[in-house]
């Protein structure tokens, strides 16, 4: 696995700040197959539904709990590591700032949300503002680096991004596939927007087109 993004943040910041600049495509999911109502306008996705995730850094969990409704993942975690009696702790992230952690430069931690979308959290440099970094707060966490993934491309134009992946699709040589929104339309519905064929179809976000 490659990088995906680098930020800059500032001491100052929560950490609470950099977890909503995260973007990964698990966060964007839109659970279900739609395939019988593909107009349906669906906006709630996995981040809307599961808002728990947490940093565990230096061995201290940082639960993002602005949420009352959400879970909290390191329970779970914690509970079972002091079985063998090794006790963690767990902080709020949103109460949380760059500047309170102790770091090692270098050493990797961990991002957790979606129940078990894991990434790995490095901290490759510590520095004081140079002159030619922003002074605007509002520029950060500043986008150093963006993922440099390709992007999923429909399987039948192979130009546009896909924005739907099927199941079981009659016509498809590969299961799942994946189609832009005008050639999943026309290969999977009759004239009159009827269904054609017993398949499932998911809305699908490559974060190349979401970034
Ligand atoms: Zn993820
Ligand atoms: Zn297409």
């Amino acid at each position: 696995m490659g990088l995906e993004h680098a930020f800059a943040v500032l001491g100052q910041q929560k950490l609470t700040e950099l977890r909503d600049r995260i973007c990964c495509v698990n966060d964007l999911l839109v659970t279900g197959d739609y395939s019988e109502d593909p107009d349906l306008d669906i906006n709630l996705c996995a981040r809307d539904i599961f808002k728990a995730g947490y940093f565990f850094i230096e061995d201290i969990f940082y639960d993002d709990t602005r949420h009352a409704d959400s879970l909290k993942y390191s329970d779970e975690v914690i509970a079972w590591a002091a079985k063998s009696g090794t006790h963690y702790k767990s902080l709020p992230m949103e109460g949380t700032k760059f500047s309170d952690l102790s770091l090692r430069i270098g050493y990797p931690y961990v991002y957790m949300h979606q129940g078990n979308c894991e990434h790995l959290l490095v901290v490759s440099d510590i520095r004081m503002l140079h002159p030619h970094d922003s002074f605007n707060i509002l520029d950060y966490p500043y986008l150093v680096k963006r993922p440099s993934k390709k992007r999923t491309i429909c399987r039948i134009c192979a130009f546009d991004s896909a924005r739907w992946m099927t199941e079981g699709s009659f016509n498809s040589l590969e299961d799942p596939s994946f189609y832009c929104q005008v050639c999943f339309r026309s290969i999977h519905y009759d004239q009159n927007g009827k269904k054609i064929g017993n398949f499932k179809a998911y809305k699908y976000f490559d974060s190349h087109t979401v970034l």
